[in-house]
């Protein structure tokens, strides 16, 4: 017997068992009912969100020997012909391999002559996007008046590259991305239909990955199938996705959250070197974040867990706290852009790691400016020294290097008091570098943000006082307080 693809075996035969298109499903149901659905409809959304299987729908509920009903019988001859794609009268086209205005002549022909057996000719086009525009100029004029006994369904992943002439004669149905939790469920459902094993986490991993599409998500799971032999597990989803395990991005965030920035960067190249996606490892890395700050909050948030990952994941979650581990989160999701549109993802997915493995010296620094104990300087006094604090700081294996400044002028005072320099001469310069600025472009002069104001000031008090300590912001790189010597300590 040849196996048949879940995608198919498990196509919805019924609007009841369609996923997350209630509101489709909804307007279709009614129109049918009350016998008042339209000749053109226009079905945009996401691939493999259900649109053809839609049109086929309509397609039975229309010519249903019991019909039109939006519940066909589903045992009629026209239903199982439609149901397997051998109804005479009901015709698909797909516009990204038919584009030409001569397959929509094709089209044409049929439109002229009345259906063979059933009420309607249904014309299903789908990605009718695709076509050209003198196909879509021979289409509109077969839509504008059609006969009576024709019913167009057109579907689109892209609706605004259909003209405004097309989607002004049809019915538009948005089609939704289907929620991960509604995917999981449903392969859990199917798994356990067809008696296979599925984790609960690799069923996660599995809705998570096919990113609202239930034909990919089920394509991914016969995959999984036929890798497994039947046993999926997340390991196995690991394998065939390329994605990594949870314990890998556990791993890493562990050895990142706690200042190590060598070993982290090290463990990241390794799993680059072994041919991990760079994108999906920094994916994956967030959502581990999300998990632990799910963690703090209510374990009942992430539900696909199994004992013993809550028992891997739940320490970590307590010595960092809802917090901080939102704010690492929320600085892990600033790299997004970055990972998705660098040159070089790789070294993008680095980037990121270097700064999330920054957090150690930013809650001491925190702790510091708060007035709190001094950071504690490896074999050296607190804070009166001119070393700055973070530099100073002992907690984790590879302390922080001085912070980058985002602006030039900052960047260079907080090195010089960082040094002990009078920051005199160097200031020199700076205001040499500002003029050859000025000269080759005014307007920038008007708005550009240098100097900034606040450098400015903190060289005028590092000069009036040496023994400030100027403290800045690590992460963003701007100088964002300024500390004098000894207070608070
Ligand atoms: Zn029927």
């Amino acid at each position: 017997m040849t196996y048949q693809v879940l995608a198919r075996s498990w196509r919805p035969q019924r609007f009841a068992d369609l996923l997350g298109q209630e509101a489709a499903v909804q307007t279709l149901s009614n129109a049918l009912s009350s016998g008042t659905f339209g000749q053109a409809y226009l079905f945009s959304g996401l691939r493999g969100v259900g649109k053809t299987t839609v049109a086929r729908l309509l397609a039975k509920a229309v010519n249903c020997a019991e019909g039109p009903t939006a519940e066909p019988c589903g045992v009629c001859e026209s239903c199982r012909e439609i149901a397997d794609g051998s109804s005479i009268d009901v015709i698909e086209m797909d516009a990204a391999t038919h584009t030409g205005v001569d397959d929509v002549r094709d089209l044409q022909d049929l439109v002229r002559y009345h259906p063979t057996r059933d009420r309607y000719r249904v014309i299903i086009v789908d990605e009718v996007h695709m076509l050209s525009r003198s196909a879509f100029n021979a289409l509109l004029k077969t839509i504008e008046e059609p006969p009576p006994y024709i019913l167009w369904v057109f579907a689109t992943t892209e609706r605004s590259k259909v003209p405004e002439t097309i989607l002004s004669r049809c019915q538009q149905l948005d089609f939704r991305p289907v929620g991960v939790d509604l995917i999981r469920a449903r392969l859990e459902d199917i798994a356990s239909a067809e008696g296979f094993s599925l984790t609960a986490s690799a069923a996660a991993a599995i809705a998570g990955a096919a990113d609202g599409s239930v034909r990919d998500a089920l394509s991914l799971l016969d995959q999984l199938r036929a890798f497994t032999a039947d046993a999926v597990d997340d390991e196995a989803v690991a394998t065939v996705l390329g994605v990594p395990s949870l314990e890998v991005t556990t791993r890493l965030i562990e050895i990142l959250a706690a200042g190590e920035t060598a070993v982290g960067l090290g463990l990241l190249r390794e799993r680059l070197a072994a041919g991990q996606d760079a994108s999906i490892l920094y994916q994956e890395m967030g959502r581990t974040l999300r998990t632990l700050v799910y963690l703090t909050l209510d374990p009942a948030l992430v539900p696909t867990l199994t004992q013993a990952q809550i028992e891997r994941l739940q320490p970590i979650a307590e010595t960092y706290g809802a917090d901080t581990l939102t704010r690492m989160l929320g600085l892990w999701v600033e790299h997004d852009l970055l990972v998705k549109e660098a040159s070089n993802r790789e070294l993008a997915l680095e980037v990121a790691a270097m700064r999330l493995a920054r957090w150690p010296a930013v809650r001491q620094l925190e702790a510091w400016l708060a007035g709190g104990e001094a950071p504690p300087p490896a074999g050296g006094p607190g804070p009166g020294k001119t070393s700055t604090p973070v530099a100073g700081g002992g907690a984790g294996p590879s302390p922080a290097k001085p912070p980058v400044s985002r602006s030039a002028a900052a960047e260079r005072s907080v090195a010089q008091l960082a040094d002990g320099d009078e920051p005199g001469i160097e200031h020199e310069h700076d205001d040499e570098h500002q003029s050859e600025h000025e000269d080759q472009d005014g307007n920038e002069l008007e708005t550009a943000p240098e100097p900034p104001v606040a450098a400015e000031d903190l060289i005028g008090i590092a000069k009036a006082d040496p023994g400030v300590i100027l403290a800045t912001r690590i992460l963003g790189g701007e100088v964002v307080a300024v500390r004098p010597d000894g207070e608070g300590s």
